[in-house]
């Protein structure tokens, strides 16, 4: 089955009556035959039908050999990090999920787990922070806010040269955009919170690998330390993934024109999305458009004015939203960190939905003029808005500079 049909027709579960849809086992524990635990489900924590239908049809979409569900990414993310013993070392890109800093740098120390960050965009920088012998390097298939996609062949083979295993973060680019246990990575992780639930009304997490030894090791993590996804939230995301290859292309191809459109405008300095060989936006880039305005005060402005567009943190649902990731989804990276990668204050994500693409970009525009006009705050904003334009060439940049992200 390739992948779209896939999306649509989960495998099936086992249910007597044959229902379509996958039902909804909302049970903690299952009759047995007497005292033994030889029965396909037990206790929920350990299996449940739902949850494992999910599972068998994420491993596939992944091309993994067993896939595991979570209760959210960050349960997903910290499943795989007890693979790291105590005194062991993680290496992970400096340009992450907030949340996953956080994780890093604040939790797993706790459990004498240190992280090293480098820029998983250059291999060499990989291998040279590799020297303390790692167990696992942690990437993102896409980041966000700044789109940028490191190579994933590449990091597997630095990984495997030391003794470590890669895992990639999936969440930006999902199944359909990129594969990487076909690309050498050992552990795809997932926040399904974003593509692949789709709706935004789900909170879940993802761990797919092909090895059989780590599939035990997170299967292990799993049922012990039991941060499992609940059978309704499991139902939504089955729910969710049959409709993720029509939900995607159409947010790509608003998120395409929002990009083109945030290019040309004289308030916007600088725009990010994943860009083809000689500089176009890329076709399949994500449905996320990040920009800056060269001023935080036109930034706030600007996000005051949206009116279709929600202000609200999270991406991939079909509702378009707008955030500023320094004040909100990437709060938690470290100061260093912001320096080291120019992480300006005034960098707007945006989330693009399914709406009509017309009514997304008539927004985008008026809010645009709005954050210009300054009638909220006109004082602050006005010596800082002197690199208004700036980005005006973005879309024409050459394909050797070393902005252009994929
Ligand atoms: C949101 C997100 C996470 C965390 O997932 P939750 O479901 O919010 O716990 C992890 N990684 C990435 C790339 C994310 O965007």
């Amino acid at each position: 089955m390739r992948l779209h049909t896939r999306l649509v027709h989960a495998p099936a579960c086992g249910d007597p009556f044959r229902a379509a849809a996958t039902p909804v086992y909302q049970t903690a524990t299952f009759a047995l035959d007497g005292d033994t635990l030889a029965a396909p489900y037990d206790y929920s924590r350990s299996g449940n039908p739902t949850r494992a239908t999910l599972e068998a049809q994420l491993a596939a979409l992944e091309g993994g050999e067993r896939a595991f569900a979570f209760a959210s990414g960050l349960a997903a993310l910290t499943a795989v990090l007890r693979l790291v013993p105590t005194g062991g070392e993680v290496v992970a890109d400096d340009d992450l999920y907030g949340g996953t800093y956080r994780l890093l740098s604040h939790l797993a120390p706790r459990q004498g787990v240190r992280t090293r960050y480098t820029d998983a965009c250059d291999l060499a920088a990989v291998a040279r922070a590799c020297a303390g012998r790692p167990r696992l390097i942690l990437v993102e298939s896409l980041t966000n806010p700044h789109l940028r996609a490191p190579d994933i062949a590449g990091l597997a083979r630095v990984a495997h040269a030391h003794g470590a295993w890669l895992c990639v973060d999936n969440s930006a680019r999902t199944p359909l955009r990129c594969r990487p246990l076909e690309h050498g990575a050992d552990l795809v992780v997932h926040s399904a919170t974003k593509y692949l639930g789709g709706h935004g009304d789900v909170t879940a997490g993802i761990v797919v690998t092909r090895e059989p030894a780590l599939a035990e090791l997170i299967g292990g993590v799993q049922n012990g330390e039991g941060a499992v996804l609940a059978p309704f939230e499991t139902f939504l995301l089955l729910r969710g993934l049959q409709t993720l290859a029509v939900r995607l292309r159409q947010q790509e191809r608003s998120a395409r024109a929002v990009a083109s459109l945030l290019a040309c405008r004289p308030e916007v300095e600088r725009v990010f999305y994943p860009r083809t060989e000689d500089g176009a936006f890329a076709p399949g880039g994500g449905a996320v458009v990040s920009f800056t305005t060269g001023c935080l005060a036109r930034t706030r402005r600007f996000l005051a004015a949206l009116r279709l567009l929600s202000c609200a943190v999270s991406f991939g649902s079909v509702r378009s939203s707008a955030c500023l990731p320094g004040a909100m989804s990437h709060a938690s990276v470290p100061e260093g960190v912001r320096r080291r990668r120019g992480f300006a204050e005034d960098l707007v994500r945006l989330s693009i939905g399914i709406e009509d693409a017309a009514d997304i970009l008539d927004d985008l525009r008026q809010a645009l003029a709005a954050s210009a006009t300054g009638s909220s705050s006109g004082v602050e904003a006005q010596p800082a808005c002197a690199r208004i334009g700036a980005g005006r060439h973005d879309a024409a940049r050459s394909s050797h500079d070393p902005e252009r992200r994929v």
